[in-house]
């Protein structure tokens, strides 16, 4: 996999359930881990997705002008850590502020000698960091699973910007697709063409 390109699992313009306000979230094709009960199992391998630019996905974010930032998710963000971190650069700059959700925890991210995680690491405002353990569900409205945590990197988000309650979105395409994002009920599993963060 190029450092150069993202490859692109799937990308919704508007969403209000996968972080605080209304963000832009991009799910990347790709992920080292194998957690049981992931809800983007057709995300996790590497091979696929639509390859893109880093430029032109940071240009598509920046379109959606009252989106007060954007959400990486995934397949697993750091996996593409470079690539992705070019587009933090670019939203960040333009105002925006950046969420990761990433399967690494924080003691493996702090730790790692991988330039690119210091990059994609030093452009965020807000991690919520940690493998899914679908036996110990979350309370908080972005934990998944109960040993996940958020990392403040910077003071954009506080706690009190997230709200009490978990958010599942629910789209209907033209095509008669649906699309679910956010935090469902662990019990929905759906196809290839619907996506989860
Ligand atoms: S880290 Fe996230 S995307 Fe990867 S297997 Fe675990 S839950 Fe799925």
């Amino acid at each position: 996999m190029k450092n150069d390109y993202l490859h692109v699992a799937a990308y919704l313009p508007r969403s209000r359930a996968n972080g605080p306000a209304l963000r832009s979230v991009l799910w990347v094709q790709g992920c080292p881990f194998r957690c049981a009960g992931c809800f983007n199992p057709d995300f996790l391998p590497f091979a696929g997705g639509r390859v893109v630019a880093p430029k032109d996905v940071a240009d598509w974010m920046l379109t959606e002008s009252e989106a007060e930032g954007v959400s990486f998710s995934g397949g697993e963000p750091f996996a593409q850590a470079g690539a992705l971190a070019d587009v933090a650069e670019r939203v960040h700059a333009a105002g925006k502020g950046v969420l990761v959700f990433t399967g690494y925890d924080a003691i493996e991210l702090r730790s790692s000698r991988n330039p690119g995680f210091r990059r994609l690491l030093q452009a965020a405002d807000l991690l919520v960091a940690g493998r899914y353990r679908s036996e110990i569900p979350g309370r908080h409205p972005l934990l998944a699973s109960a040993d996940q945590e958020l990392m403040f990197l910077t003071e954009r988000y506080r706690g009190a910007d997230f709200g009490s309650r978990r958010r599942t979105e629910f789209r209907i395409a033209a095509s008669g697709a649906i699309t679910v994002s956010g935090f469902p009920d662990a019990t929905w599993r759906l196809g290839a063409n619907e996506a989860t963060g």
